[in-house]
């Protein structure tokens, strides 16, 4: 097994060598969506980063349980007018079971998921499926002194706990900052300290989603489900802990404070946050108007975008990207991987037509050790990539009779290209649809009219081979007659 991955960790801010705890397994979770609404492109970063970490894992050799939550109990996102959870709100509206509405953007989420080829975690648990769980990690922080219960609300002593541990290590802060920078939310009247988080929170009257507790009929607080739930899956240590920056505080930071506070110590070794995406340099918000669902972006409907953009274009400049570093969106940047995509896909498909010789004039002979050292080096995938673009180079140049390639290195350079393209990066065979049997049968039906074409040039039916030759023109289609025979793209 390859032992040299190195990946940054955001509590220690530095870049450390991967040893799993329990090698070969690897635990990892990842925070997940709130499905109270359609899949945006923000979706699409922290599932794609994830995704490569999962696959690369499982390249290595490692077995990874993945477990990537659904929070559907909603809370987070309030109205801003009237505080009621989004979910509730919803159903309310539209006379839905709260569950009814979950279900039809978790739905959602998985198709736009399938689309984008993030595979399926192991373990999607549900935070309204684990409210005892909740409950029970509520009950040990309350039993070990760092929370106290509040008008049937249950809230963590920040204060006490920084007297003992240091609440914001993960995002480097110390009490002061949290303090100066709190806002005055709803439950201040309740705490003791405005840096106080809740752990259960005592339901409304028109609050919907709710359950019993020791403290009230309520709900719990949000950062408690991914310590409740890592816990269950992956154990009171695991290895790997990631999602968007915009969760490093408070979310995690509340689950590092209520993990040393039950059970005495840190439950995560790597913390990894993947950085936010923007819109035209500015920060994406629905009250911004740039806010892009993804089926918007695979259908081109949205007022900014110029064109429809397929799953893969959208994998693929993600991937551009280092997963640390900001991408700016603009149809451009899309554009341009649009083609780079192609570029990489038509080299993919010009290898078949090379003849091997007995002299390799290209350099190929590193590319697989370059594309391992940049996945090594805290998942470099734009340095992959640009890897895999020098290979389309050279195999343009075999390919245009400008150098030539063994049978061997061909081999080589075949099976570095698939790897890390497919199995890797995760990239689509065919990305013209995505659905490889309609490919597949498109592709041959093209084929056949190209076939029957020869057969009528053959024939000296000139008339019929240039009516199939002027009509896929016509098509979009570009007909080349090669010395080897006849060529064809769209
Ligand atoms: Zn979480």
């Amino acid at each position: 097994m390859d032992n040299t991955l190195i990946i940054y960790n955001t509590l220690t801010r530095r870049k450390e060598r991967f040893e799993p705890l329990h090698a070969p397994h690897v635990g990892m979770y990842v925070c997940g969506p709130t499905v109270y609404g359609d899949a945006h492109l923000g979706h699409a970063r922290p599932a794609i980063t994830f995704d490569l970490l999962f696959r690369y894992l499982k390249h290595l050799g490692y077995k990874v349980r993945y477990v990537r939550n659904i929070t559907d109990v909603g809370h987070l996102e309030h109205d801003a007018d009237d505080g009621e959870d989004k979910i509730a709100k919803k159903a309310r509206l539209e006379q839905l079971e709260p569950m009814e509405v979950a279900q039809y953007y978790i739905n959602r989420y998985h198709k736009a998921m399938e689309e984008l080829n993030v595979l399926p975690p192991s373990i999607e648990p549900h935070a309204s499926g684990h409210i005892i769980e909740q409950i029970e990690l509520v009950k040990e922080i309350l039993d070990n002194g760092y929370a106290y219960e509040s008008k049937g609300s249950v809230y963590f002593d920040v204060a006490k706990y920084n007297k003992d541990h240091h609440y914001g290590k993960l995002s480097g802060r110390n009490l002061d900052d949290v303090l100066n920078t709190t806002r005055e939310l709803d439950g201040q009247d309740e705490k003791h300290n405005p840096a106080d988080f809740a752990l259960w929170k005592c339901a409304q009257p028109e609050h919907i989603m709710r359950w019993p507790s020791p403290w009230s009929n309520g709900f719990p607080g949000w950062h408690c489900e991914c310590t409740a739930m890592g816990r269950k899956y992956l154990g009171n240590h695991f290895d790997i802990h990631g999602g968007g920056m915009d969760l490093v505080f408070p979310h995690h930071e509340c689950e590092i404070a209520q993990s040393v506070a039950s059970q005495g110590d840190d439950m995560v070794k790597y913390w990894m946050h993947n950085n936010m995406i923007t819109i035209n340099g500015t920060k994406m918000g629905k009250s911004l108007g740039n806010f892009i669902t993804l089926d918007e972006f695979f259908n081109g409907t949205h007022k900014l975008l110029a064109q429809a953009y397929t799953p893969m274009t959208i994998r693929f400049f993600i991937l551009q990207a280092h997963y640390r570093s900001t991408v700016d969106f603009s149809n451009e940047a899309l554009q341009a991987a649009e083609k780079g995509l192609q570029r990489l896909t038509e080299a993919l498909a010009n290898i078949e037509k090379i003849t091997p010789a007995d002299k390799t004039t290209v350099e190929v002979a590193d590319l697989r050790s370059k594309c391992y050292d940049a996945m090594n080096d805290d998942l470099n995938s734009p340095i992959v990539i640009s890897n895999l673009f020098d290979a389309a180079k050279a195999i343009n140049n075999i390919v245009a009779g400008n150098a030539t390639i063994t049978a061997e290195d061909l081999a080589e350079l075949k099976d570095t290209m698939r790897t890390f393209m497919f199995d890797i990066l995760g990239l689509k065979e065919n990305v013209q649809s995505g659905n490889e049997g309609n490919n597949k049968a498109y592709a041959g039906a093209i084929d056949l009219l190209l076939e029957l074409r020869k057969q009528a040039k053959a024939n000296k039916d000139w008339a019929t081979a240039d009516k199939i030759r002027n009509d896929l023109t016509a098509l979009g289609f570009q007909i080349k007659d090669t010395k080897d025979g006849v060529e064809w793209k769209l």
